[in-house]
């Protein structure tokens, strides 16, 4: 089968002919419907030999949809044509954590050598691919894949993150969304959906912003060393109960510091690099400082009924698996409206 990998460090992903692989005891395999890309696929990629732990090579795509094709030994639970989306952030499934379906936060995964397809395992960029449970598989019922798929990362991400600053966003408040790309546009639209605040999205890219305007956001603000005195206006001098930083740059968190409110919320989810120190006259009082990490299995569900019920949907450009390079190029420039899916 074909396959996208990443093969050197430092060098593209490229396509390349890899063999099928075959479910082991308990295992499922997919032929992939479709496979979102995310903008931490470049955070892997650009990292030094020394700070990569993802394997070599590597098959991408965190984000994935598929049609069971094979059980291995003993997998129940699901049936050869089910249409289904996965959970990514596998755990070992015993855990206090796991138990919640918190597997995002299992703190045996690593140690097991349990790794997120595309992330470890290999991924979704493919013809076929390996789930290791079928608990990590949610049944489509009816929802598109391509127009789905990114819901269960560029979806359960910033659901995830909203949902636990929920005691913040009250009728009155305002959440400001630094960065709408992938993650960020639909940030936008689970805050309408679920949420009274206001909502201030922040982007560099006049596009972008336009983006934010047509999936939901109050107002938008340009991401420049004007943007936190532009939001304190917006909010008469109080400033932001919950700032998610979908970027996470020295230059956002700034952003982010000088607009969050007293006892509001920071939610970094981007993995730009910057850290945002917390303290007595550093940040306002009461503030907190969050770095989320992608969602639990029944918040998967959740985001799914959200699309179900029209209240979300992701913006897809598509592409073939032969352009998927060409596509992460694209995300790379920062040219892709909403979210980028291969469909193999
Ligand atoms: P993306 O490339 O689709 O979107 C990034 C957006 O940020 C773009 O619209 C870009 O114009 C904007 N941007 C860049 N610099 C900016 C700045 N200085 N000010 C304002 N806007 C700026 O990326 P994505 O796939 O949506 O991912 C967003 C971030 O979230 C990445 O860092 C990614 O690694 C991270 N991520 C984290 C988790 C998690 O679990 N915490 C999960 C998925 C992705
Ligand atoms: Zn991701």
């Amino acid at each position: 089968m074909k396959a996208l990998q990443y093969r050197a460090i430092g060098a593209p992903p490229e396509v390349v002919e890899v063999d099928t692989p075959e479910p082991g005891p308990g295992e499922v395999r997919l032929r992939v419907t479709a496979a979102g890309l995310c903008h931490s696929d470049w955070f892997l990629m650009g990292l030094p030999a020394d700070q990569y732990v993802y394997g070599l090579p590597l098959t991408l795509g965190h984000e994935a949809a598929g049609v069971v094709d094979k059980l291995g030994p003993g997998a129940t639970g699901v049936a050869l044509g089910d249409s289904v989306a996965v959970y990514g952030p596998w755990g070992c499934g015993r855990c206090r954590a796991c138990a919640q379906g918190r597997e995002d936060y299992c703190p045996n995964a690593a140690g097991l050598g349990i790794a997120p397809p595309g992330l470890g395992a290999p991924g979704a960029m493919a013809e076929y691919m390996i789930v290791d449970d079928p608990r990590h598989l949610v049944r489509l019922d009816g929802l598109d894949p391509v127009d789905c798929v990114s819901l269960t990362d560029a979806g359960l991400t910033p659901y995830h993150a909203i949902r636990s600053s929920s005691d913040k966003l009250w009728p009155g408040s305002t959440a400001v969304v630094i960065g709408v790309g992938g993650l960020g546009h639909v940030a936008v639209q689970i805050l309408r959906a679920t949420t009274a605040a206001t909502i201030v999205a922040v982007d560099l890219d006049d596009d972008k912003l336009a983006l934010a305007t047509e999936v939901g956001a109050h107002h938008t603000v340009r991401s420049d060393s004007h943007a936190a005195l532009r939001i304190r206006e917006l909010t008469d001098g109080i400033g932001a109960e919950v700032v998610f930083d979908f970027v996470g740059a020295e230059a956002t968190l700034q952003i982010a510091k000088e607009v969050v409110a007293l006892d509001g919320d920071v939610q970094i989810v981007g993995i730009g690099g910057a850290t945002l120190p917390t303290g007595f006259f550093s940040t306002p009082f009461g503030a907190s400082v969050r770095a989320p990490y992608w969602g639990s299995r029944s918040e998967l569900l959740e985001v799914l009924d959200l699309a179900r019920s029209g209240a979300v949907r992701v913006h897809v450009e598509r592409f073939g698996l032969a352009d998927a390079p060409e596509a992460y190029r694209r995300l790379h420039d920062g040219d892709i409206r909403g979210r980028a899916v291969v469909v193999p």
